[in-house]
């Protein structure tokens, strides 16, 4: 969300004759698009912003920017520790960054500050942002976006109604707010036309959009130049038999799901808030598999929640056996301030059990991964070929499944889809031959 958030935000300023530097010490105007999912990312931002500070103090014009979650989140605690911020910006207010930096320039004009400040009584939300400014952020970028892309990202909701109670988002990002289906489509049809062969519908839990498989439908049907359509992150509740009838059926949406558990715990679920028991999500990837044969699951999973017992974490042990992701991100819980769960449960499980909890989870998922890429050997895929790797002198491409796939080949192939040969697995990646 945040990576389309930025390029947006990149693309509301280049058509006002900004300019971008590849060098942020060479940039007069600094904005940081901050996450406030995990406390690493927040201390990331801090310790840039003292960065800025320093060539405030000595004495160079320079704008800087708080973008973002973590903008909502800390609201008035951030500038009282860092002065020097010019300007905070919810991610609900992106769309006025350009006006509020046209302000700046009138010197006798201080800090900018635009943010949402959502309320909560109850769990319930008590207020809606209005769509209509932030649509005309999602559709800067189809006017103004000057590199040919074969991958796009286009966003059908913003915010969460779900109150897991270990997330800040429902508060940074506010109530669910859905995009028009006429306007999606168009947005999908735009970047087709201009060269795009892969779209990601994203939404914090994409599958609670009104008739998301209407959507899926039409995005699909109306864009036969499309050769893939994805969409994350999916919550386990809700997903309807129809959702995945229209994934089964749309030959070119990708068979493929990023399904988070959390845990494999009813006791941590319900402590959790998730709103789903284990027999739920297992019935939900018992239907995906029958629809599906072959599909890729990717999961999330919070080890060392307050409370979580041995019995809890063997339970999510033998969920990830159960369902075999190819890929799990696997996270050691920190409370994250303004949460249920920081207020009511107390952080009681020592960070060096949560550190042993992970690393436990990391081999045993290995093994699963590097099964499930096994299954590949010998097969011939299609790729969608994203660059060079970072390590070694192979390009990189990703399979319908979201699985890495390297390969020998030139740059002339980024963005294209070329048909490879499996040879090689390891649990992190495939490694192949371009045939
Ligand atoms: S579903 Fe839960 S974890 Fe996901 S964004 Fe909403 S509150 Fe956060």
């Amino acid at each position: 969300m945040n990576i389309l958030d930025s390029e947006l935000i990149q693309n509301q300023l280049l058509s006002k004759g900004h300019e971008l530097v590849e060098d942020p010490k060479k940039a007069n105007v600094v904005l940081y698009n901050t996450c406030s999912v995990r406390d690493l990312s927040e201390q990331k931002v801090l310790s840039r912003l003292g960065i800025d500070k320093q060539r405030k103090d000595n004495g160079e014009e320079l704008i800087v920017g708080v973008l973002g979650c973590m903008a909502e989140r800390t609201n008035t605690d951030i500038l009282a520790k860092n002065p020097h911020i010019d300007i905070l910006v919810g991610p609900s207010r992106l769309n006025e960054i350009s006006g509020l930096l046209e302000k700046l320039s009138d010197k006798s004009i201080k800090r900018q500050i635009a943010l949402s400040n959502f309320r909560f009584r109850k769990g319930k939300k008590l207020e809606h942002e209005p769509m209509d400014s932030l649509e005309a952020l999602d559709a800067a970028r189809l006017t103004h976006g000057k590199q040919r892309k074969s991958q796009a990202y286009i966003r059908i909701t913003r915010g969460c109604n779900k109150f897991c109670s270990f997330c800040v988002v429902p508060k940074t990002r506010g109530p669910e707010v859905h995009r028009t289906i006429e306007s999606i489509v168009k947005e999908s049809k735009a970047l087709v036309q201009s060269g795009v062969i892969e779209i990601t519908l994203l939404g914090q839990t994409i599958n609670h959009y009104p008739d998301f498989a209407r959507l899926l439908r039409e995005v699909h049907d109306q864009n036969l130049e499309l050769k893939r359509l994805r969409f994350m992150t999916s919550h386990p509740r809700d997903f309807t038999d129809e959702m995945l009838d229209a994934m089964a059926m749309s030959e070119r949406i990708c068979k493929y799901l990023h399904i988070p558990a959390q845990s494999g715990s009813n006791t941590v679920l319900r402590r959790m808030n998730r709103g789903y028991t284990r027999e739920i999500y297992m019935d939900l990837i018992h239907r995906a598999k029958a629809k599906m044969p072959g599909i890729s699951l990717l999961g999330d999973m919070i080890v060392g929640f307050p409370g979580e017992t041995e019995e809890d974490f063997e339970a999510s042990l033998s969920l990830l056996k159960e369902v075999r992701y190819q890929n799990v991100f696997i996270f050691k819980y920190s409370p994250r301030p303004g949460t249920v769960a920081d207020k009511n449960l107390p952080d009681d499980i020592p960070w060096d059990l949560k550190k042993k909890r992970n690393n436990k989870m990391l081999e045993f998922q290995k093994q699963i991964s590097l099964a499930e890429h096994q299954k590949a050997l010998g097969q011939i895929l299609n790729i969608l070929v994203e660059g060079p790797a970072k390590n070694g002198d192979v390009m990189q491409g990703r399979t319908e499944g979201d699985q890495i796939v390297l390969f020998k080949g030139g740059e002339r192939l980024i963005g294209k889809l070329v048909k490879v040969k499996i040879q090689d697995a390891t649990a992190l990646s495939l490694m192949g031959e371009v045939i």
